[in-house]
């Protein structure tokens, strides 16, 4: 017997299987999908088994040395899966196979994380009367007659001698169990009574026959209301249900919305659960202990084997897109699963891409629409604030608009959340004399000033660097604070309005494990007043007392270089606004500008995403931009500027050649031209057949693997911001 396996090593681009001899005595343990350790070179490593064959063209094959598995790790749905999206994404085939498996799972077997397990006592089979009615350790006796009554007991409750004693005796046994690390037994409520615009929606998803169907709902139309409607009803069909939320809203208020009506029998993956945990919520999907799961991207891959239902909230979210190697988009994975499954995909937002809606006009996917909030509360009254007029009188960071309905939300008690989608003090430190700006050494960017530290940081690797107490350029002038983050945020609103009780969230506060949920908590708990974050509040939240949203400043993403920008200004806008007003008590938007002209802002007044949708897909047409065009992205990163340009020329005529319609641009030098050290350059091609463009790609790939002076990144479905 000879087995072909895809070793676990990421170096050779090409999907190259090596052929194994499998030893007599492992021959019975053999499948496909199971993992083995093979010899490679000299070390031995683990590999996928993709093949049981007789023969081999190799002559003299080495023997597998272990099969990891006891059961088939990648069935075969996922295993053709993977080959699909590995060629459709021109990236190795191992890595699809990795990111389709918990991080525990991919550990190397000796430091794999462990299966918990707990002690019982159980009775064997004696007669206890006797032993009851003449001992004299009481204890002994109070745990048979426990045990008779209930059958087991923790090992750990009960006196450990006459525990020992009674083994001896045999009397007892103990016997260990398995147990998860996360239990999601709570108690379980009823669903909620659909309203008339909802039913009205869920019957058009249940009649349709199209494959995909776009929800879309205002922000409190109840959408999360309908998932909760379809996911019981294909539960009580015995099909399993995925739903897809956006990372940021994992840890907080929607799993346990969810918990509350499915309780225990659901399984969910996001990347604050420890490997651990992770591997737990595995093992309940491997051994069909749930049918519905709750997870952010890679939940794509769960080994279901009869999904019924995939939802994916918050459609418009880029978290859905991994901005790594491989770079699926796990709502192409959905579409393809759906298929397979026959099960219905529904993308939900308040503000589809520009794609989705697109396409649902077409009628490719069914559009529903929910106009109306679900509880009948109406949508917050948006106010814009020009900034320029502020600043001469003298406003620089908050409006006096905003100032004054802050105190009148304070009097009053409810609730305030501030948005600024940019973390930190200021945004760096220059000089007022020869204008010097402090930037990061590896990466052609500017540090973020971070003042509870007092240190400046890149935000894209990481590097740290102390102030300078004077211009280390001109010697004359003290550094001064530029732009804003939320950390002075918080620090004028704490100066500002002494008495109020403030919370700050952004990736400083929140980078230790339970942080996010803890700060939530307590605003939720009304143990604060004001909430300061960035984009992470934007999404999911639900917080009935507060009916003030302001925005410092809507332009941060509007300045962005990205044909996006303006669609992502007016998801977050609306995405925000969204959070005030939710209950009873009418709610108050505050958006601070520069641009208030821009469509992007003026359009979020009203919450009028269709006729944003319209100003949007002209200018999409006239540039040949998504959803007219595809966009593929190749980035060629390295060492040396003039042999990076070089070859990045030789890539560009290499597409120029092989794809005579579509439009290849640049190369180009990336906007951040220099990170970690390297040089970056990028191609940018707008295509629309993607068959041809897959097959090119994957054939330059093949041409350059052995190529030392750069890397590539090849991005065949490029999103962007
Ligand atoms: P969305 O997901 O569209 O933002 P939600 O499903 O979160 O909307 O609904 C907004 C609020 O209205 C939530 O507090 C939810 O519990 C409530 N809600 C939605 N539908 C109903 C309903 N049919 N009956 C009672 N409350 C509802
Ligand atoms: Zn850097």
């Amino acid at each position: 017997m000879i087995v072909s396996v895809l070793v676990e090593v990421n170096v050779n681009k090409i999907n190259k299987t090596f052929d194994y001899n499998v030893p007599d005595l492992l021959k019975d343990s053999i499948e496909v999908g199971k993992r083995v350790l093979v010899p490679f070179g000299k070390n031995n490593i683990e590999g996928f088994i993709l093949e049981i064959k007789n023969n081999s063209e190799v002559k003299n094959l080495k023997n597998i040395s272990e099969v990891i598995d006891e059961n088939p790790i990648l069935n075969k749905e996922l295993l053709e899966l993977g080959k699909r999206i590995s060629n459709e994404n021109v990236c190795s085939l191992v890595s699809i196979y990795q990111a389709m498996l918990p991080k525990g799972m991919k550990a190397k077997k000796n430091n794999k994380v462990s299966i918990k397990t707990r002690d019982y006592i159980v009775l064997t089979n004696n007669n206890y009367d006797n032993f009851i009615n003449t001992s004299k350790a009481k204890k002994q006796v109070d745990i048979i007659k426990y045990l008779i009554k209930n059958k087991e007991g923790l090992k750990k409750d009960f006196s450990s001698s006459a525990v020992t004693s009674l083994i001896e005796k045999k009397l007892i046994k103990v016997i260990s169990k398995e147990y998860y690390r996360l239990n999601n037994d709570s108690q379980l409520s009823k669903l909620n009574v659909l309203n008339a615009e909802q039913n009205k929606a869920i019957n058009s998803i249940k009649n349709s026959k199209k494959d995909v169907v776009l929800l879309r709902g205002i922000t409190g139309s109840g959408k999360t209301e309908i998932y909760m409607h379809l996911i019981k009803e294909c539960i009580d069909n015995n099909k399993e249900a995925i739903l897809l939320v956006p990372e940021i809203s994992l840890t907080s208020q929607i799993i346990n919305r969810f918990k509350k009506y499915f309780g225990s029998s659901i399984a969910i993956f996001h990347s604050g659960l420890s490997d651990g945990e992770k591997y737990d919520e595995y093992r309940k999907i491997l051994r069909k202990e749930v049918k519905m799961v709750i997870g952010a991207r890679s939940a794509i891959f769960v080994p279901f084997t009869n999904i019924g239902l995939i939802i994916i909230d918050e459609e418009h979210s880029t978290t859905y897109k991994q901005d790594h190697n491989p770079r699926y988009n796990a709502i192409d994975v959905a579409f393809i699963r759906g298929k397979t499954h026959n099960a219905k995909v529904i993308l939900g937002s308040a503000t589809p891409t520009i794609e989705s809606y697109a396409r649902a006009l077409k009628g490719y996917y069914e559009l529903v629409n929910l106009d109306k909030r679900a509880n009948n509360s109406s949508l917050p009254l948006v106010n814009i604030i020009d900034m320029k007029e502020e600043i001469k009188k003298g406003n620089r960071i908050f409006s006096k608009e905003l100032l004054l309905n802050i105190e009148d939300r304070l009097n009053k008690k409810e609730q305030i959340i501030l948005f600024l989608n940019k973390r930190g003090y200021s945004s760096y430190l220059s000089c007022p004399n020869c204008g010097y700006v402090m930037k990061c050494k590896n990466c052609d960017i500017t540090l973020t000033y971070h003042k509870s530290s007092n240190m400046n940081r890149c935000h894209y690797c990481g590097y740290a660097q102390n102030n300078y107490e004077i211009c280390p350029n001109c010697k004359k002038s003290k550094l001064k604070n530029n732009g804003l983050g939320t950390e002075r945020i918080e620090e004028e609103i704490k100066e500002l309005f002494k008495d109020a009780r403030v919370i700050r969230m952004d990736t400083d506060t929140t980078s230790r494990k339970g942080m996010h949920e803890k700060l939530i908590n307590m605003f939720s708990n009304h143990e604060a007043d004001i909430l300061i974050g960035t984009q992470m509040i934007s999404k999911g939240l639900d917080f009935p007392l507060v009916t003030l949203v302001g925005v410092i400043n809507a332009d941060t993403t509007i300045n962005i270089p990205d044909f996006r920008s303006n669609e992502r200004t007016f998801q977050l806008l609306n995405q925000v606004s969204g959070r005030a007003g939710r209950s009873n008590l009418k709610g108050k938007v505050i958006i601070q500008t520069y641009n208030p002209d821009n469509y992007s802002i003026r359009l979020s007044k009203t919450n009028s995403y269709i006729k944003f949708y319209e100003e949007e897909i002209k200018i999409r047409k006239k540039l040949f931009y998504p959803p007219y065009s595809f966009l593929c992205q190749i980035k060629i990163v390295g060492k040396d500027y003039n042999i990076t340009s070089k070859e990045s020329n030789k890539v560009a005529n290499y597409l120029r050649n092989n794809l005579d319609k579509e439009i290849v641009l640049g190369p180009s030098i990336s906007n951040i031209t220099r990170i970690y050290n390297k040089y970056n350059f990028e191609i940018l091609i707008k295509y629309r057949d993607k068959n041809k463009i897959i097959k090119v790609l994957n054939e330059l790939n093949i041409l350059n693997q052995n190529n030392k002076l750069i890397k590539f990144e090849i991005d065949t479905n490029y999103i962007s911001m």
